[in-house]
């Protein structure tokens, strides 16, 4: 069949992106399912930072390719050997798929599953090869085995978990990242427990998303630091207590707000002199939280006897540690008892054709989630 798909054909150009159009709307032609695949007709697809991270150059992948890893939507047929899922049924899309055979699948850390990291970063899904044909005679990869800016997509049924009806496809998206990540890096990785003390440093989906976890988690204090005021608002709105702005000085300032500092805090931006902030307002015995992906060449410097005399925690969280067939399901009955609303994160609804100007946004600030609906 053909599908309309946002190809990335150049990363790092020039800003802004309206302008250079790094991403191109254009028709290819993708191949049925193969065996343990699905065709998924997509309804919403979040435009995340980790989508910005390749286009701007910071986290390098192969071009061509169809961006998208965030997204919803609805199965339209299934390969040979599915099990349990067919047309008809709405899916959200995981941005790491499971084999479910490794060791790590088998031990309940499937964010960790090697053969998915293998595909991840060839451009390719789980099964091996591309799906889609070729753009200007160059083989277009995927994205993180989602490639969710297009009208259609082939995934592995290892990408996707079942969702129910009634969420709407623009907060289901959110689900498939910002949440699991946000939201799980807390619960999971954390553990945050009510009446801890929280700081979380970035506003952006994920950002928020952390604040959304922390406040179902019933963390207090739980100071929330962006740059952007509008941030700082909603952040207070689902949750936070407290706001800081970096620009006054990150570190006094939650320790001014908290005395001794944080038991948990949690980067969000993918900065290491963020995280070095997220490091310095823990406190004794507290743990700092790395959900952001920095630039590859970016190091982190901490004074190395804090972690012994201090007794301190510093730990990466990918996926948020979560196990999505069984967290899902629980972060979305969350939000249907009105704990998690993600909604709130969503600010804009866009035609795929608005890609380009959508990353311009994010890169602004301007945004936390705009969502492209490629069937209008
Ligand atoms: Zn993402
Ligand atoms: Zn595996």
């Amino acid at each position: 069949m053909r599908t309309r798909a946002a190809v990335l054909v150049a990363d790092a150009r020039p800003r802004p992106y309206a302008d250079s159009r790094p991403l191109e709307v254009v028709e290819l032609e993708l191949a049925p399912p193969g065996p343990g695949e699905l065709l998924v007709r997509i309804d919403a697809a979040g435009v995340c930072h980790s989508d910005l991270s390749v286009v701007d150059g910071n986290r390098p992948r192969p071009t061509p390719m169809v961006l998208g890893h965030e997204a919803a939507g609805e199965v339209v047929e299934a390969g040979v050997g599915v099990h349990g899922i067919g047309t008809g049924d709405r899916v959200v899309m995981v941005f790491v798929p499971r084999c479910g055979s490794c060791p790590a699948c088998a031990a309940g850390s499937p964010a960790l599953c090697p053969r998915a990291a293998a595909a991840n970063t060839a451009g390719e899904l789980l099964r091996g090869g591309r799906r889609f044909g070729p753009h200007h005679g160059g083989t277009v990869h995927h994205h993180l085995g989602v490639s969710a800016f297009a009208e259609y997509a082939v995934v592995d049924r290892g990408s996707v978990v079942l969702v129910p009806d009634d969420l709407p496809p623009a907060s289901a998206a959110l689900f498939g990242c910002a949440l699991l990540t946000g939201a799980g890096a807390v619960l999971n990785t954390a553990g945050v427990r009510p009446g801890e003390s929280v700081a979380v440093l970035g506003l952006g989906g994920v950002g928020l998303s952390a604040v959304l976890g922390a406040a179902v988690a019933g963390a207090n204090p739980l100071v929330a630091v962006d740059p952007v005021a509008a941030k700082r608002e909603l952040a207070l709105e689902l949750g936070a207590t407290e706001t800081v702005d970096p620009t006054d000085g990150t570190v006094e300032a939650v320790r001014d707000l908290v005395a001794g500092g944080v038991e948990y805090a949690f980067e969000a931006v993918g900065s290491a002199r963020v995280l070095a902030d997220a490091w310095a307002v823990t406190a004794r015995g507290g743990t700092t939280v790395s959900m952001g992906l920095p630039h590859p060449t970016e190091e982190l410097r901490i004074p190395a006897a804090q972690l012994v005399g201090e007794a301190r925690t510093l730990v990466g969280s990918y996926l948020g540690g979560s196990v999505p067939e069984r967290d899902l399901p629980r972060l979305v009955e969350l939000w249907r008892a009105g704990r998690l609303p993600v909604e709130r994160l969503h600010t804009a609804s866009l035609p795929l054709e608005q890609v380009n100007t959508a990353m311009d946004r994010l890169a602004d600030g301007a945004a936390v989630r705009q969502v492209l609906l490629p069937h209008g």
